[in-house]
């Protein structure tokens, strides 16, 4: 039988107690002799502690943040036979770096001064998707998660006020519209819909409640526990909860709890933005007041021309109300390129009185008749009187509000968490994900960045070196507005590939040639992909980018991310076998176009 060697710390000059802040190896690796195995780290210096001898590991000896000195066991090798199996120590000099400011700390429960109610590996602050799917992947990485949420159900904007029932009501909107439509195909439905807006109401909630509920399920299945409350840092290894109840998030004069983690995920989110001349009236509201679904009104102003703001005067538009919409920029949608725009804006024209661009709302006065709204700039009207005023300018992350600064956290002027590729903060035990890092804020980035931080954490706590890698490194994250027709992109967006300077190649099926485009009387669309035409790729450019306008665009968009992620050229898209008749054909089509291999389309210039 091969021998076992007692690896150890060997002489590291004057340093004693140092941290172990990286761990590169786990049982049943293979290592070769000199190969690093732990880093270790002192107020002036890491090091890479370097193995003595060729095997396979045994037994770790270390944890990260553990302390060790000259002569510390760092873990059991089984030698391989032509190993020096006589030297435990033999030891290789270990690397040596010079601590870069905000090098990693240790990571463990220090500062263990505070007398806690639950201990955990983790605690994810904010139940949102970023939020329980980072402590969904802890859990299933074995760790012991807690997720603290002040609203009572899990699920966050998301799953509560934003994507979901913002796309119950818009898949409403949308078969109304349909209904509509099929007159042209012979079916009369000559009689307008009525609209009973209380139980359009139950029906959105309903389906917010499957979803939020299952998520309950989930975390009981995993063990994860949910604290209810606000949480609030009171030093780097706890966070005080002020406990709440009802809807909301009032105060419920309970108990505080603290909960000490070794790791913590900051995934507190956004909120929407407010414009402060704007008087407090029950007519104006923001995203979370619209989907409230109040009543219907005849009159909407939509201030902002964002995704948001535009899939919510879809909705209320199908239900009967006249919209207005006021932009600061050029163009509504901001981010996704004029020309997928233009076919949304064409077909949605008969749903709008007034679009104002670059024009600004400057005003406002609740009177008895309505909110009257004064504009100024390029398309302002005179002032107009609306029955509800939908604020969508943005939202803004919640950095600030949950004493950061106690754990060391550093959080810009506007909210934001700085985090690096890993979703470390400046605080090297906690991670930050979701809104509360930055733009696009958007759910599927959130999720994303939740799995790499219960990843790399798990990694570090357990010593396996792959989950301790992860990182966000992301090619494309697809923006989708589910609009009437959607507008979908992902990747270099034109605009931008004019703006970098980067040479593209565009291949783009309109959807007037597509067999299912035309069946469903929707052929207004076009898929178009953009691949490398720079000298060096040398006529067979990777996809950089692309963008879909039509129906179900969003359903699609993936294909293209996908494709971008793999470094798919128009060869590799135009080859794959796409079914006939669907719309995702017009994928295969569009990179067939590029490379002048399209046979649904006239012959292509040569
Ligand atoms: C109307 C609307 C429609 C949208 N549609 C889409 C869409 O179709 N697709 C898409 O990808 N994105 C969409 N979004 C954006 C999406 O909702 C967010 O990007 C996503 O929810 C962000 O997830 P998160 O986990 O970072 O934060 P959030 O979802 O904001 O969750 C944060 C959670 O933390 C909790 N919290 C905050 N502070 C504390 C504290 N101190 N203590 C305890 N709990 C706290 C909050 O209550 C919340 O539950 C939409 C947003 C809106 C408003």
């Amino acid at each position: 039988m091969a021998p076992f060697i007692e690896v150890k710390v060997p002489d590291i000059g004057d340093f004693k107690d140092v941290a172990v802040i990286e761990i590169m190896v786990k049982p049943g690796d293979v290592v070769r002799s000199e190969q690093s195995l732990i880093t270790v780290e002192s107020d002036k210096a890491s090091m890479e502690i370097p193995a003595s001898a060729a095997g396979v590991v045994k037994e770790m000896k270390v944890r990260l943040g553990d302390k060790v000195s000259e002569g510390s066991t760092i873990l059991l090798l089984e030698a391989s036979d032509n190993s020096a199996a006589t030297t435990p120590a033999a030891a290789a000099a270990p690397t040596t770096t010079a601590a870069a400011p905000g090098a990693r700390a240790a990571t463990g429960a220090a500062g263990a001064s505070l007398a806690a109610d639950v201990e955990c590996d983790v605690l994810v602050l904010g139940g949102g998707p970023g939020g329980y799917s980072a402590a969904f992947r802890a859990a299933d990485l074995g760790l012991k998660a807690v997720i603290v949420e002040r609203y009572a159900t899990l699920g966050g904007v998301c799953l509560n006020v934003g994507c979901i029932p913002s796309k119950a009501l818009l898949h409403v909107a949308t078969v109304m519209d349909e209904f509509e439509h099929l007159a042209a195909a012979g079916i009369d439905c000559a009689a307008p819909p009525r609209v009973d807006i209380a139980r359009l109401r139950a029906h959105k909630e309903k389906i917010v409640n499957r979803l939020t509920s299952g998520l309950d399920s989930m975390a009981k299945m995993r063990k994860v526990r949910v604290v209810r409350g606000v949480g609030r840092f009171v030093d780097a290894h706890h966070v005080r909860i002020e406990p709440t109840q009802g809807a909301g998030q009032a105060p419920s004069g309970g108990a505080q709890t603290t909960i000490g983690f070794k790791n913590a995920i900051i995934a507190v989110g956004s909120q929407a933005v407010r414009l402060p001349f704007l008087p407090q009236d029950a007519r104006i509201v923001d995203s979370t007041g619209a989907l409230a679904l109040t009543r219907v009104p005849q009159k909407m102003l939509i201030v902002g021309g964002g995704i948001i703001g535009l899939e919510m005067g879809t909705v209320y538009s199908a239900l009967g109300a006249r919209l207005d919409v006021v932009e600061m920029l050029d163009g509504l949608m901001p981010g996704a390129d004029r020309d997928l725009v233009k076919v949304w804006q064409k077909r949605n024209a008969p749903r709008f009185d007034h679009i104002m661009l670059k024009t600004r709302t400057v005003a406002a006065k609740a009177t008895a008749a309505g909110v009257q709204v004064t504009f100024e700039g390029e398309g302002a009207p005179p002032p107009q009187t609306y029955d509800l005023v939908l604020q969508a300018v943005g939202r803004a992350p919640n950095g600030q509000k949950i004493g950061a600064d106690k754990a060391g956290v550093e959080v810009t002027a506007r909210g934001f968490i700085p985090v690096d590729a890993q979703m470390r903060t400046s605080a090297p035990h906690i991670f930050a994900i979701g809104d509360v890092v930055g733009q696009p804020m958007l759910a599927h980035k959130a999720v994303h960045e939740g799995h790499v931080a219960a990843e790399v954490i798990a990694g570090e706590l357990t010593g396996d070196a792959r989950l301790a890698r992860a990182a966000f490194d992301a090619r494309a994250i697809p923006s989708v507005a589910y609009t009437d027709p959607e507008v979908a992109w992902a990747g270099l967006t034109e605009e931008q590939a004019r703006a970098q300077g980067i040479q593209v190649r565009k291949g783009l099926f309109p959807w007037s040639a597509s067999g299912r485009a035309i069946a469903n009387g929707r052929d207004e669309g076009f898929t178009k992909l953009l691949f490398d035409d720079s000298a060096e790729a040398h006529g067979q450019g990777r996809i950089l980018g692309g963008g879909i306008v039509g129906t179900h665009a969003g359903d699609m968009i993936g294909e293209i991310a996908l494709a971008i992620e793999m470094g798919a050229d128009a060869v590799d898209i135009g080859n794959t076998i796409h079914p006939h008749p669907t719309l995702g054909e017009s994928l295969g089509m569009a990179a067939e176009a590029a490379h002048g291999a399209c046979t649904d389309l006239p012959p292509q210039k040569r």
